[in-house]
């Protein structure tokens, strides 16, 4: 079977863990607090501008917090956006407010998000589409001006750049996950950035039981009386990286250069092998000054025959996907929003394998498989009046 995602793990993390073992401390120490110092340096912000938690969801979770956005309160994100980014709002009592996106891009654009702003819009949360920065700049502008908090999602876009600012610090809060099916991977964990250090600090100790004071681990030895004792600040849950994570994070990155090169020419090789396929649409290309992280490559076809599609190459051992299903359909969220635009691209956009481990061979079978696909679906509909 050709993944759709899949991490890239080699003996230097494993010899990094084993280094973790030998060291005999699991937990969060020093291997987390190199790890964070690295992603500060890659995003160029001081490294009290990191701080890193379980997950990118959990990441979303305390951003949504750190907001104070709540009941009578709207959160702005595009329909297509990750669960959690739309359950962070929702959690917290506040109203999440979906936008439409671009057809092609799959991202808002500046005067979409715009549409979607009133009086009690406290946040907009952004993703970048499959590491396309998309309008970021322009629409941290648009928020600066209005007072409004820019959460970026910034999963998909571990090494995207606008103009040279990384992804993520462009607005006021970002966040990162380290999932087996991102590019930078930990076997779980997730990064916040934010550009008050004092809410970094916050999102510390909310991470950790609300502590405001405790002198258990690192401390200790300064401390000689009485380290068990601590005072909290909330009623928080626990919720943290450790150094197994963090040693085989730190290796991760370090080939995180590696890895998007050979995204980058991936991309490139769908682009050339699929440029004269009728009735399929590859990835706009990037405007000036932007770079992706690659993390998906999508392709867009007539939406009665995208499942079937596919479903074929499934049956031929190649596993696609889409990313991510629009969620004012999601009945929970309670949204009434008609958003033609994203729904159109939703039933249209497949997403095909892409990461680093894949040979050409994989990305010519699949593009074979893809073009005996759609040729024998596209014929399949002839003869139906629509
Ligand atoms: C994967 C992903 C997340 C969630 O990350 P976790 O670390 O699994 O919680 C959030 N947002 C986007 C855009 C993602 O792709």
């Amino acid at each position: 079977m050709i993944n759709v995602f899949q991490p890239t793990l080699a003996d230097e993390e494993l010899a990094a863990v084993a280094e973790v073992f030998a060291g005999n401390w699991t937990g969060k120490g020093r291997r987390t607090a190199d790890f964070e110092a690295a992603f500060a340096g890659r995003l160029g912000v001081g490294r009290d501008r990191v701080v890193s938690v379980g997950s990118c969801t959990e990441a979303l979770f305390i951003a949504a917090q750190l907001t104070g956005a709540g009941p009578g309160d709207e959160v702005v994100l595009p329909t297509i956006s990750f669960v959690g980014a739309g359950n962070a709002v929702a959690a917290h009592g506040a109203r999440p407010v979906f936008c439409d996106v671009d057809r092609r891009t799959l991202n808002p654009a500046v005067d979409d998000v715009a549409a979607a702003l009133s009086r009690r819009t406290k946040a907009v949360i952004l993703l970048h589409y499959g590491g396309y920065p998309g309008e970021v700049a322009e629409i941290a502008a648009l928020c600066r001006d209005r007072g409004i908090v820019l959460i970026e999602d910034a999963a998909c876009s571990v090494a995207s750049r606008v103009d040279g600012r990384a992804c993520g610090v462009i607005g006021d809060i970002g966040v990162w996950s380290f999932d087996s099916t991102k590019i930078v991977v930990a076997g779980d964990g997730g990064m916040l950035t934010a550009r008050d250090p004092e809410l970094v600090e916050r999102a510390g100790r909310l991470a950790y039981f609300g502590l405001e004071q405790f002198s258990g681990f690192s401390q200790a030895k300064e401390n000689t009386t009485r380290w068990w004792d601590f005072q909290i600040s909330s009623f928080s849950r626990r919720s943290i990286m450790n150094d197994v994570q963090s040693a085989i994070g730190l290796v991760q990155l370090g080939r995180l250069e590696g890895f998007v090169e050979r995204r980058a020419r991936i991309a490139s090789r769908y682009d050339d092998a699929l440029a004269d396929l009728d009735g399929v649409l590859t990835p706009p290309p990037l405007p000036e000054g932007h770079e992706s992280s690659y993390y998906l490559y999508w392709v867009q076809m007539d939406e009665r025959i995208r499942d079937d599609v596919a479903h074929d190459l499934y049956e031929r051992g190649v596993y696609t996907t889409f990313r991510y299903a629009a969620l004012h359909r999601v009945a929970a969220y309670g949204s009434d929003a008609r958003l033609p635009r994203a729904e159109e691209a939703a039933a249209r956009t497949l997403c095909l394998p892409l990461h680093q481990a894949l040979g050409d061979d994989d990305v010519d079978t699949t593009v074979t498989a893809l073009r005996e696909a759609v040729a024998r679906r596209t014929a399949g509909l002839s003869g139906t009046t629509r």
